[in-house]
This record gives structure tokens, C-alpha cells and sequence, in this order.
């Protein structure tokens, strides 16, 4: 099993060398050669059998013999100690909750799965990394609770005192073990400047820094799994079904399209964006402009004004785009519109339909959510789908995340999921540091080193 760059200038990885890679040399981003196609039978048997499971079946595919599968089964069986409630709205209409993770958002799917197949490559090259991440609140936390305990890698998270909430800034800052906080009394760039010089730096060159990149290969394939999750608990065996996912970097539908490409059954994918619409305008033209700047709407973590996932779509459908955006092979447009459609859902409709999911169905939806949800219902008006046809919208994030939004439009506060819950009381600890390269530098050397 091989994986190639999308840009083609890079020569092709196995699975274990790609994930520690990350982007590719020309920077491009790693792809299957060949997509492993799943008989229907395979499929079928998924109805039987726990999440956890699935993963390392459907995982192992796509990695090959680089893992023994006692081995997969043990890591995807860690990863996945969490529920994913299939909510019904309507019949035969759902709302997907991948909320309950540790970190209360989608991204604990791919992140936790990612962090333990590198420590696992980690350990049989008899390697340590240590990840260096600056974050202006969602990632840092993400990453963190992701590597925690892990016992070849060790995290550094770098923060803007100023520009957290006590909420994320204690989600970070709680944790101990291998995870380092260090807060700057500057702003989000500060942090990502210092993050970036200590990348350049070849004085560090043997911390084994790294990134923890959220284009890595490593954090795509474990999001195909909760597709196959939706259909085997939902679907009669030979009917397919409908995804709605609110959408910004597009690693979470191009998860659902590969498992589609390796051979779910699926009626169509909705990719709902908010007010960052580049992606809808090229799916209707063919003509792609990326947003710059990128738009400021509700669902702030999809405020992407090029999505870096796209380039792997444009690649399953036969096109070439590079990573700034520019298209050098048109895709296959026509087979493209076959599988998915899309649509911007702006902040009002977003605000309109958190409101009235709670009204009329007693549904909690946080902003993102509320954008796959409206996404779905737009797409419902405008095209003749039966009552019995499945459909599935996510929700990529828990609505206490969110607890402002949520009291000011509906007046009650969201209670807060398991990931969340007595973290008020826990014991902070983080060390403040001077917004300087020196001075972080420093730090690294005599910590790490
Ligand atoms: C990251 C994120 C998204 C967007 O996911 P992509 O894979 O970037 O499309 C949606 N909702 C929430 C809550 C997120 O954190």
C-alpha cells in the first residue's frame, strides 16, 4: 500500500512513512495509489460489530501489512472509549453526534487514532517526537488530550494568555504527564512565529520537532469509519444513504468520500459551508476562487477560505490543484456532481435553525451543526427525496462549547458533556514565558534536549 503526493514531485511513502512525514516534500498531500474496495459482504457484517472494531477492519485496509492487526485492534480499542449517538429528528432523518470525546469535537476522532499510530511507529524506529503547537484555543487542547500518556512523544503547546478562555485555557493546562503549556503574553501570531522559527532551526534539529498537521494522512483515514458507523446501525442492507457534514478544511467529508470510494453505499454527500462558499461556486461552475481573507461567520473552526483538503478531492475525481488553489487538471465535474452538492448556509439561517430544531424537536445544535442540519433541509426542498431514504447530518462539536450562543437564543445553558465536566476544579498548571525566540529556544534546549 503506497501513498503519493497530490502535486506528483514527491516520490510515493509507505502508510508508517507518510504519517510522520505529514505534507509532502513538494507540498503536496499524501493520497492513496490505490483505493481498497470492500465487498458487500464485508460491508454487511460491520452491522454486528462495535465501533472500535470497524476502525481496525476498515483502517487496516488502507494500511496494510505496515501494522499487526492485534496491534490496530488494541490502539483503535483506546482511541474509541466513547459513545456516538445517533439522534432521530424525524423518521428516517438523523443527527450524527461525534461530540463526546475528550475534547467535546469531531477532531478527537482523527486526532486521538493519529497520535497512537505514531507512537506506535515511534517505538519500532525506537524514536521520540516532540510536537510543538501554538494554538488560539481549540487545537492546543485537541492535540493534547490527543498524545496524553503517550510514551514517545511530548507536546508543547504555545497560547496567547490574553486571547483564551478559561474554559480551553483549562483544558490544556490540567492535564500534566507529557504535555507542556507555556503561555505568551502576546497574540495567536506570536505563537505561531516561534513555533514556526523553532521549525527552521537546525540547533533543534535533533529535539525531533514536529507538527502534528492537521493534513496528515493520519487524521483523514480514521474519518471514514463513523460513515460506516451511521449506515450499519441505520440502513437496510442494499440502500444507501445521505451525509450532510458542515464543512471548512474539508477533512471530515473527504473521510466520507473515501469510504464512499471504497464502497458505502451512498446516495449523495452535502457539504454544507457557511458564508466561505469557494467550494459551491466551483461545484456549480467549475471556476474556483478561494475567499482571502476568509469570512468571519458563527461557525468560526469551518472560517477556511481555501479549504487544504480539496486538492485530495480534486484528485479522486482525476484533477490536479496545487496547494495555493490553482487547478492544472480540470476534475471530473459532471461525476463529481453525481456524488455531492453543496451549499452556504449563512449566520442567520445558522441562528434560525438552531432555534427551531429546539423548538420543534427539542434537538441542541451548536453552530456548526446547525449549518449540516439547514445544509440537509436545503437540499431536502429542492429535490424529490423519499420519506424512507436515510439521511444524516453531523454534528462535529458539543453545543456547551458554545454556552453564550446557545443562552442567547434559546435561554437555557447546555449542560456539559463527560470531556468537560469538573474540569473547574481541576489544578492548572503552565509556565509563562517572554514573547522572544531566544528565551524559547532556551526553554526547549534545557528541557527537552
Ligand atoms: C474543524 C471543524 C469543522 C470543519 O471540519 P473540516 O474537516 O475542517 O471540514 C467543523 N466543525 C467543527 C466544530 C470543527 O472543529
Amino acid at each position: 500500500m503506497l501513498y503519493h503526493s497530490t502535486n506528483s514531485q514527491s516520490p510515493p511513502l509507505t502508510f508508517s512513512q507518510a504519517l510522520l512525514q505529514g505534507q509532502a516534500p513538494d507540498k503536496g498531500l499524501y493520497m492513496p495509489e490505490i483505493i481498497p474496495r470492500l465487498s458487500e459482504h464485508e460491508i454487511r457484517r460491520f452491522g454486528r460489530m462495535d465501533y472500535h472494531k470497524m476502525a481496525a477492519v476498515l483502517m487496516g485496509r488502507f494500511i496494510g501489512d505496515e501494522i499487526p492487526r492485534d496491534v490496530l485492534d488494541h490502539l483503535t480499542r483506546e482511541a474509541y472509549d466513547f459513545d456516538i449517538p445517533l439522534e432521530t429528528v424525524e423518521k428516517n432523518r438523523y443527527v450524527m453526534r461525534l461530540d463526546r470525546g475528550p475534547t467535546a469535537s469531531f477532531k478527537d476522532f482523527a486526532a486521538r487514532m493519529m497520535a497512537r499510530l505514531m507512537n506506535h511507529y515511534l517505538k519500532r524506529e525506537k524514536k521520540r517526537l516532540l510536537i510543538l503547537t501554538a494554538t488560539s484555543g481549540d487545537t492546543g487542547s485537541a492535540i493534547s488530550h490527543a498524545f496524553l500518556g503517550l510514551d514517545r512523544i511530548r507536546v508543547v503547546v504555545l497560547f496567547p494568555v490574553s486571547e483564551v478562555t478559561k474554559r480551553q485555557r483549562k483544558q490544556m493546562t490540567t492535564l500534566g504527564q507529557n504535555i507542556t503549556v507555556l503561555g505568551l503574553d502576546g497574540k495567536f501570531d506570536d505563537c505561531q512565529t516561534l513555533v514556526k522559527q523553532a521549525f527552521a532551526d537546525p540547533v533543534l534539529r535533533n529535539l525531533n520537532l514536529s507538527s502534528a498537521n492537521s493534513i496528515n494522512i493520519g487524521r483523514l483515514i480514521p474519518q471514514m469509519v463513523y460513515y460506516f458507523y451511521a449506515w450499519s446501525r441505520l440502513v437496510k442492507p442494499g440502500e444507501k444513504i445521505i451525509f450532510s457534514v458542515p464543512s471548512g478544511n474539508f477533512g471530515d467529508m473527504m473521510g466520507g468520500v473515501l469510504a464512499m470510494k471504497t464502497g458505502l453505499p451512498v446516495e449523495k454527500f452535502i457539504i454544507a459551508v457557511n458564508g466561505n462558499d469557494a467550494f459551491p461556486v466551483y461545484l456549480k461552475t467549475g471556476r474556483y476562487e478561494k475567499i482571502d481573507p476568509s469570512r468571519n461567520c458563527l461557525s468560526s473552526a469551518m472560517n477556511v477560505g481555501h479549504p487544504s483538503n480539496l486538492a485530495r478531492l480534486v484528485a479522486l475525481y482525476n484533477g490536479v490543484m496545487d496547494e495555493k488553489g490553482i487547478v492544472h487538471r480540470e476534475a471530473d465535474l459532471v461525476l463529481m456532481q453525481k456524488d455531492i452538492w453543496s451549499v452556504s448556509v449563512d449566520d442567520q439561517t445558522t441562528r434560525e435553525t438552531i432555534k427551531s430544531c429546539w423548538e420543534k424537536y427539542q434537538v441542541l445544535l451548536e453552530p456548526h451543526g446547525a449549518v449540516g442540519w439547514a445544509g440537509l433541509q436545503q437540499y431536502l426542498s429542492e429535490h424529490p427525496v423519499s420519506e424512507d431514504q436515510v439521511c444524516v447530518s453531523l454534528e462535529t462539536a458539543h453545543p456547551a462549547k458554545f454556552p453564550e450562543e446557545i443562552r442567547q437564543l434559546l435561554g437555557v445553558d447546555p449542560e456539559l458533556p463527560p470531556g468537560l465536566a469538573g474540569i473547574e476544579e481541576k489544578t492548572e498548571n503552565y509556565n509563562m514565558l517572554p514573547t522572544n525566540y531566544a528565551a524559547f529556544k532556551d526553554y526547549l534546549l534545557s528541557n527537552f534536549s
